[in-house]
């Protein structure tokens, strides 16, 4: 708590927005702090284990050649191989890989999986770029990476601007450079794959199914009818979109949406499945959808309705408009998207917040699955995958909301203790080499 206090001390208005690794490292340290973990422990975890840049040449359409920068950042794999996404956005560094990674860290552990945690991507505009560029630049990512990624050792998933698409291209990429002989076995080298290319049917909309569920276990703990109850939704993406379609079926109704061009409402309600279809035909872009008022950027997080789901970038949520905030639930469907100063403010206000590393986590463990199936040979379906998918996270959300109320702790840093003592245990048991 002590390196909670002297942060604030020290914030002034003139400050830039503290990075996604002060965020993760002041949630790690509240957490370590109330579990009173061991100093070596400490040390071990508030460090990555590897980080892998690459510079590598694609040849573009018109004949240049552009040199791009990528990164994987491998943080802990105390639990088993590093596992996370791939983004591809011109935020991602090393410091956001960094931070990434360790959210991952914490995410798997929390979830009960046998994997440790690593994120990735590209900096760049994915947007400025053809399919068929896209499609270089990814296979020669993958090619620079080479054996720092494996399907035993770290197995990249999507993230913010990359797809099925974007996974079959590293799979294919990373098989055929292999041995003949070992290339179909290193399928599950990514997860998130299309369904004809050994991806799970259902991991496309298992990380909103996951936001949704957690949504659904709140409501039900805390005797609320979800029938209804308005919500707004940062990034109409891959999690916000099945997010909403889901909440949407339960009778609740979507009022506000904003994305990287701009933001919407109309508090009678936006048609999910109307808004994704517009979406897709106008360069992704919700702008100026049909019935719908256009709001200010600044004003999206201060309008009017129960539940609030940012589900684009991290550190959206700020002491600039956390106390504006009308939504009693804030469900994080991204990674990072409360910052500590938004935090407090929220938990101030008794807001209620389901942390990233609980609410989002639905995506990994359908990776996880996708894996289990490739390693086996299997071809699981729909109703299977949803069904274990619902099972797990019942098991994560009650071990959460069960450990805030016994040891009087918000959510979060109850889910990040639950997390640091699972692998806190790995390293209690092994020892540490030599
Ligand atoms: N990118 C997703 C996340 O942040 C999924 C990671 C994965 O499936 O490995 O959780």
């Amino acid at each position: 708590m002590t390196v909670l206090k002297a942060s604030v001390k020290k914030a002034t208005k003139k400050q830039p927005l503290r990075g996604m690794m002060d965020n993760v490292m002041e949630q790690f340290n509240s957490a370590a702090d109330h579990i009173n973990l061991h100093p070596n422990i400490r040390k071990i975890l508030s460090i990555t284990n590897n980080e892998i840049l690459v510079n590598f040449p694609v040849k573009m359409d018109n004949g240049d050649v552009e040199i791009f920068t990528g990164y994987r950042v491998q943080h802990n794999s105390a639990l088993g191989p590093y596992k996370g996404g791939l983004r591809y956005h011109p935020t991602v560094d090393l410091d956001a890989a960094r931070a990434l990674a360790m959210w991952m860290t914490w995410k798997t552990s929390l979830a009960g999986l046998p994997y440790g945690g690593g994120k990735g991507g590209i900096k760049i505009d994915p947007s400025k770029y053809s399919e068929s560029e896209l499609e270089r630049i990814t296979r020669r990512f993958t090619y620079a990476l080479a054996d720092n990624i494996g399907p035993e050792h770290d197995i990249p998933a999507p993230d913010v601007n990359t797809n099925s698409q974007t996974m079959a291209w590293i799979a294919d990429t990373y098989m055929s450079t292999r041995p003949p002989a070992q290339r179909t076995a290193n399928q599950h080298v990514v997860t998130g794959k299309p369904d004809g290319s050994g991806g799970l049917e259902g991991r496309d909309r298992a990380t909103g199914f996951g936001v949704y569920l957690t949504i659904k276990f709140w409501a039900e703990k805390n005797n609320i009818d979800l029938k209804g109850k308005k919500y707004i939704v940062q990034g109409f993406g891959n999690v916000g979109y099945w997010a909403s379609l889901f909440l949407e079926k339960d009778g609740a109704k979507l009022v506000a949406v904003q994305d990287a061009y701009g933001s919407i409402q109309n508090q009678n309600g936006l048609n999910v499945k109307n808004l994704f279809d517009y979406a897709k035909l106008n360069k992704g872009s919700i702008v100026d959808f049909p019935n719908s008022e256009s709001l200010d950027k600044d004003d999206f997080f201060a309008v009017d309705c129960d539940i609030c789901i940012p589900a684009a970038l991290g550190n959206q949520i700020t002491k600039e408009n956390a106390p504006k905030i009308k939504a009693n639930l804030i469900a994080e469907g991204a990674n990072g998207p409360t910052n500590v100063d938004g935090e407090r403010i929220l938990l101030e206000r008794g807001i209620a917040i389901i942390p990233d590393i609980l609410c989002n986590s639905g995506g990994v463990i359908g990776s996880y699955f996708e894996w289990l199936q490739n390693r086996n040979g299997e071809i699981w379906h729909l109703e299977e995958v949803m069904d274990k998918l619902s099972k797990k996270l019942r098991g994560s959300f009650n071990k959460v909301f069960d450990y805030s109320e016994r040891e009087d702790i918000d959510t979060r840093t109850a889910a990040f203790c639950i997390a640091i003592e699972r692998i806190e245990k790995a390293y209690v048991q092994r020892g540490i080499f030599p």
